[in-house]
């Protein structure tokens, strides 16, 4: 893992050798400086105390700029390889399969891609570095002390790993503390997701009461959970205030002994109690590196796992497609949902052909597997068994953007980006022109709509289109099919959530659509499909039966059934 995680560092080796340089040169100053002040009193001349005044604010000012470039470059390290984390995840992500999303909710993504690259950045260079400067100090102090009195440096050898045994310790309570509130912050985060995005809902049902009796809780939950956090605070803080006054008692004493009995002298005692103020900082450095690195751990593991999802299966040998003619044919194929609920083959050696331009209308009761079939046509799952063929080419040898860009899709939510309508019906093809979008929107019956909103095609349409009305969206979706000009069009029940009004408009633009198209359309409202050139009538059993609307109702079996109850209600 660690060999994976040096691989990050290769683009920006040249600044981390620079930032170590740094550190080790500020480790080297603290070190020396004590030195020179203890010579400063030795040698007690006015002039000397100048010079060594003078020598001082130079290591001084050094130690300043060195402290500037690695706060500054060093982090900038960190960023950049943050930077490059974020981009290679999120270019997988984008071609990670329907099935992971199937199963991984928004915001584990979100807190992949945000918070786990912080902390992995804020290891990549405060991990080197803070081992480092607290290695090399020290070691570093212990070693000066020794050529000052190896008595000494034994007493404080024996007391400091005691100290920082017992600061790691507390600083582990202190993190479980940390743990918990983490965990209440994510819960009232997300309480309050739901609260707000869910707000339509529970001011519908009055459930304001509901939702505040639900945020107080999480509410009073963190409170507590914070409370905690800051009791471990304070009481590592303590601790550790008190070990460091401990540790100057015990050099002050051992010092004062030491130079009562002229067993050392003036300058060096001074120059041995610098040293020991030096160490104050690593030791406290050092209890925070555990925890730094295991956070830092956990989030490039999770990473690494992230990146290890399989994306999409391209083939290697992709047949050259330009612009599809659209023969469509399944040929015995078998599918089930890898992660599926119940796990039931939901297609079943299924078998069937569209020409180019032809109608295929599938119908059938809720949960059949038109979705399904529908979801297979662009390769959004895998098939197991037999084989989907586009003019004859087995569409696994097709690269999935040649494959994509032939088939256009309108489903029965349409999902709508947070900007203008012009982008979001630049969708279908983003080099379109401001002519072309008009056209395509005309084409779809929501141009006179837009030229009536506010900014025209520059307004913005909110968060998942929320300032549109359902059948607005549909045609916006419809408009960007129009752009996208595709040999194949799927639409997945796209007018079955709108009104019959609604849907009667519609349905005239959907059928401008699939002029010239092959066609897979599926509807509840069996009026819309009469003629499609072949009805498929689909179960949880598979084909139950299939032909024109004739012949259907010739045959006076479960679609004429269906159709003559629709027929009947109306
Ligand atoms: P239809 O569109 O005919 O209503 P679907 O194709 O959506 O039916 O669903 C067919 C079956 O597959 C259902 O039993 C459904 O529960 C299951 N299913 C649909 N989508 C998924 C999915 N993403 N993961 C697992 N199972 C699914
Ligand atoms: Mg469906």
């Amino acid at each position: 893992m660690i060999k994976r995680f040096a691989k990050y560092y290769k683009p920006h080796l040249k600044l981390f050798i620079l930032d170590m340089l740094c550190a080790l040169t500020v480790s080297v100053l603290n070190l020396v400086y004590p030195r020179v002040a203890g010579n400063i009193i030795r040698v007690g001349e006015v002039n000397y105390v100048v010079i060594g005044a003078a020598v001082l604010l130079g290591i001084f000012v050094l130690k300043a700029a060195l402290t500037y470039i690695i706060n500054y470059w060093g982090h900038v390290v960190g960023v950049r390889i943050q930077g490059d984390m974020r981009r290679e995840l999120f270019a997988h992500l984008q071609k990670l399969p329907y099935s992971y999303y199937d199963e991984t909710k928004t915001g584990s993504v979100m807190s992949r891609l945000i918070n786990d690259l912080f902390e992995i950045s804020e290891l990549a260079h405060h991990g080197p570095e803070d081992v480092f400067l607290s290695v090399v100090t020290i070691i570093g102090a212990l070693v000066m002390i020794a050529f000052i009195s190896p008595w000494l440096t034994l007493i404080m050898a024996v007391i400091l790993p005691i100290i920082m045994f017992l600061a790691t310790r507390l600083r582990l309570g202190m993190m479980k503390a940390f743990e918990v509130s983490r965990e209440k912050t994510a819960e009232i985060n997300s309480t309050v997701e739901s609260a707000v995005s869910g707000i339509r809902v529970s001011k519908a049902y009055t459930a304001e009461r509901h939702e505040k009796e639900r945020f107080d809780e999480a509410n009073e939950g963190l409170k507590e959970a914070r409370r905690m956090q800051y009791a471990a605070i304070s009481k590592f803080n303590t601790a550790m205030t008190f070990s460091m006054d401990f540790l100057y008692l015990a050099a002050f004493a051992a010092g004062g002994i030491f130079f009562t009995h002229n067993m050392i002298s003036a300058a060096d005692l001074t120059s041995y109690i610098l040293y020991i103020s030096m160490l104050i900082t690593p030791i406290r450095t050092f209890t925070t590196i555990f925890e730094q690195i295991q956070d830092g751990v956990t989030g490039f593991k999770r990473f690494t796992e992230t990146l290890a999802v399989e994306p999409e299966k391209e083939s290697e040998n992709p047949v050259k497609v330009d612009r599809l003619k659209g023969d469509i044919e399944f040929n015995n194929v078998t599918f089930k949902y890898e992660h599926g609920g119940s796990g039931r083959v939901v297609l079943n050696d299924l078998s069937f052909s569209v020409k180019a331009g032809q109608t295929r209308a599938l119908v059938g009761p809720s949960g059949g597997g038109k979705t399904t079939i529908c979801n297979l046509i662009p390769r959004f799952y895998e098939i197991e068994k037999g084989e989907i063929t586009i003019d004859g080419i087995n569409t696994k040898d097709i690269s999935l953007y040649d494959l994509r860009r032939n088939i256009g899709i309108v489903a029965q939510d349409v999902f709508i980006f947070g900007g203008t309508v012009k982008e979001n019906i630049a969708y279908g093809d983003f080099s379109a022109t401001d002519e072309q979008i008009e056209e395509a929107a005309k084409l779809a019956n929501i141009h006179e709509f837009i030229t009536t909103l506010e900014k025209g095609y520059d307004t913005y349409v909110g968060e998942r289109g929320v300032k549109l009305s359902g059948g607005q969206k549909q045609r916006i979706a419809i408009a960007r099919a129009f752009l996208k000009n595709p040999p194949i069009l799927i639409l997945d029940e796209a007018t079955s959530a709108l009104d019959n009004v609604t849907e009667m408009q519609i349905q005239e633009a959907l059928e401008r659509l699939s002029v010239g198209r092959t066609t897979m359309i599926v509807a509840h409202r069996l009026s819309t499909v009469k003629n499609a050139d072949e009805i498929i009538v689909i179960s949880k059993d598979g084909v139950v039966e299939r032909g024109t609307h004739e012949s259907l109702m010739e045959k006076n079996g479960v679609y004429a059934e269906l159709y003559n109850y629709q027929f009947r209600s109306l």
